[in-house]
Formats: C-alpha cells, structure tokens, sequence
C-alpha cells in the first residue's frame, strides 16, 4: 500500500498553548485514513506539547524543524537531536532552504545534522533543491545530486533507507507557485536514481513548495510523490485536516 506523508511545517508559528489548541481540532476534524501520515513540525518551544497531543496515535507524529549536529554543550540557543528527542520529536527536517539561505547553513552542515538525528534515532527530512537561477541557468538536476551527495555520501544503506527526502524547489516555497506534477516527478526520478545507486531504492520522496488545497489531488495524482511538505496551507487545522482528507478521495 502507497503510504502517503502529509508534513506540515509551522515554521515561526503556533506556540505551545496555539499547538495544542490546533492539534485538539486537527484530531477532531481529520477522519484517520491507514494509507496516510500525517507529520507536525513546530517551533522548538512547542515540540512538547505538540508530541503529547499526538501521542496516542500511530498515524500522527510531532518532528523538529532543526537540529544542532552536536548532542550538548555550549550552543546558545541550539536544540540537539537528544534534546528533540527528549521532547517527544520522532522525526527532523533537515537543510530547509530558509536554514540554507537565511542561516547559511551548508552541505556540510546538512551532513553532520543528518548523521546526528540518525544516531538519536529521529527520522531526517533531508530538504533539497534548486533556486530560480539555479533552475534557468538548467543547474537543477546538478543542485539537487550535490545537495544528497553532500548529506548522505557517508549514509551506509540501511541507515539511508530510514531518511526521507523532500525535494523543495526554493522558487517554489512560499511563492503561490507550485511545480508541476510532472517537473516534480521529473526531479523524483533522478533523486530515486541516485538513491538506488547508494542501496537505498525504498526512500520516501516528497515534494514542497506551495502545496494548497487547490493543487494537492492533481500534485498526489503523480505516482513518483510519496507525500507532500507543507508551509503555508498547514497553519490552520481545519483547512489543513481538509487538505489532507482531499487526496484521500
Ligand atoms: C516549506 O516551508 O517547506 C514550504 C513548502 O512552504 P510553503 O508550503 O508555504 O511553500
């Protein structure tokens, strides 16, 4: 069975009281489906009361939106992967593009986080993909290959089959402007490819950037999407349970 992700990034949104409010409706409004999963990624400060209100259920899961690499010590306003873990986060994203552009984080970052939320045993959302410029100049494919290599290079197989991908084209995020179906897919294929070539063909991928109530059957329409990450259109959980109650059909 197809088992679709549905991820939802707050980004610098909802603190603790706001989660739970959200997650009390989101649990009343979202009728459970088997073949899908639905993922909360919360501010740091509200990543225990969002992991507590999903905590009885399989199919909902509460994740941080980033990691340091190091498991302690002096990082003044760093949140570690033991730390996440420690408040109920299962999973991490990884290497989103507003962490690359507005934090300089770098490939090399992106790999010591990913080696990090292995090892505390959370799964990592590893974000890849391509500018604008990137995409005209046709640098696309070259981008996203640097960005795993970068990340998952030293990643031995079955460890590399527990990472999640989510390929977000940067022009794409927050914009209103979605890819196609069909450019995603595109995408999807050579990010499988280069999985497969590294032993680890079962990877989920999943496509981000301004995914949207309007967009979301035709984007799941495309068999090479196993899932979607969310900004926006998560925010609010009526909308947001609608959204993912949609592509079940
Ligand atoms: C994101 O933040 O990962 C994202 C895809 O944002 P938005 O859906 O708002 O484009």
């Amino acid at each position: 069975m197809r088992r679709l992700l549905f991820a939802a990034n707050w980004k610098m949104h909802l603190g603790p009281a706001e989660a739970r409010a959200y997650l009390k409706t989101f649990r009343t409004r979202y009728r459970r489906h088997d073949d899908r999963a639905v993922w909360f990624f919360p501010p740091a400060v509200s990543l225990e009361a969002a992991a507590e209100a999903v905590r009885e259920r399989e199919d909902l899961l509460a994740g941080a939106q980033d990691i340091h690499w190091e498991a302690k010590g002096a990082f003044t306003g760093a949140v570690s992967a033991p730390l996440a873990a420690q408040a109920g986060a299962k999973a991490t994203l990884v290497g989103h593009s507003e962490r690359r552009q507005l934090f300089g984080e770098t490939d090399e970052d992106t790999r010591k986080k990913t080696a990090a939320a292995l090892a505390a045993s959370l799964v990592p959302v590893l974000c890849v993909g391509e500018t604008l410029a990137e995409r005209e100049a046709g640098h696309t494919l070259p981008v996203v290959k640097r960005q795993l290599a970068a990340a998952l290079g030293g990643v031995e197989g079955g460890a590399l089959r527990r990472v999640i991908i989510a390929y977000e084209p940067v022009w794409a995020i927050g914009t209103g402007r979605n890819a196609t179906p069909q450019d995603a897919a595109l995408v999807h294929r050579e990010i499988r490819a280069w999985l497969a070539a590294h032993g680890a063909g079962e990877t989920r991928v999943v496509y981000g950037g301004s995914v949207s109530l309007k967009n979301i059957a035709e984007l799941l329409a495309e068999p090479e999407l196993d899932g979607v990450l969310v900004g926006g259109a998560s925010l609010n959980p009526e909308s947001w349970a609608e959204l993912v109650q949609t592509a079940a059909g």
